[in-house]
This record gives C-alpha cells, structure tokens and sequence, in this order.
C-alpha cells in the first residue's frame, strides 16, 4: 500500500466534521473541530490497530523544542497516543477553540468533576409515616 493512500479525508466520528488531509502531506488522524480521534493507528497512519474506538483528547503536551501535541485516549481500550496538532495548516488548521478546551480540562484528577446539584443522593431522612389503621 502506497503513502498516499493512508492519507485520505474522513469524516469525523465525533462530531460529523469533514476532515481533509494536511496541506503538508504529513498524515492527520484526528479531527480538527473537536480534536476526537479513531483509534485505527498503532503508528500514526499505519491503521495497524483493530479497535476502531473513539479517542478522546485528553490532554496537550510539548516536548521541549517540538511542537505542541495532542494526546489521544481510547474510550474502548484504555491506549493513549500523541498526535501533533496542525495549528498553523493552511488548509484545515485544528481549532483552536477546541485546543483551548482540551487545555482548560486536562486536570491533573482523572475524574471529571460532577456537577454539585448533580448528586444522586435524596434529601435528608424525612420518610411518610404508614397510615394509621
Ligand atoms: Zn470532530
Ligand atoms: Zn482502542
């Protein structure tokens, strides 16, 4: 199988987007409205992995002199994988709205904060008595 046709355009599974390939021919595996994944790459672009689960961007990371990345984690299998964000992609470039919100809710807590009027629990103890006979 040549390159080329790994880099193809998809549809985002997430959020229905359609996502084109880089202008500068190096391979996109996530959307760039929502920055969700496909879990279908070992390797970015290999489609070497069977899981086809959707990936949740999780976090933002920057290696020391790199560019800013995106790490991807399977909501079926539990795989995290960094993906380079296209920011500046002349075409399509990765909004940056949803980076920004990717940045905002990567808490070093895994669990995600629940609404405080969320609570499953019911109002104190008060019980209807049983009817008088
Ligand atoms: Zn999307
Ligand atoms: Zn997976």
């Amino acid at each position: 199988m040549s390159r080329e046709c790994e880099n193809q355009s998809f549809t985002c599974a997430h959020c229905g987007a359609g996502v084109r390939p880089l202008a500068g021919g190096s391979y996109r595996n996530h959307c760039p409205q929502c920055l969700w994944s496909v879990h279908v790459d070992v390797r970015p672009g290999d489609r070497a992995a069977d899981c086809g689960g959707p990936m949740r961007p999780v976090r933002l990371v920057q290696p020391r002199g790199k560019r800013l990345a995106v790490v991807h984690r399977c909501l079926t299998c539990g795989v995290e994988s960094t993906n380079r964000l296209a920011v500046d992609d002349p075409m399509q470039p990765d909004c940056a709205l949803a980076v920004a919100d990717v940045q905002a809710s990567a808490l070093p807590n895994p669990i995600s904060g629940a609404a405080p009027n969320d609570s499953p629990l019911e109002r104190g103890g008060r019980r209807r008595r049983p009817p008088r006979r």
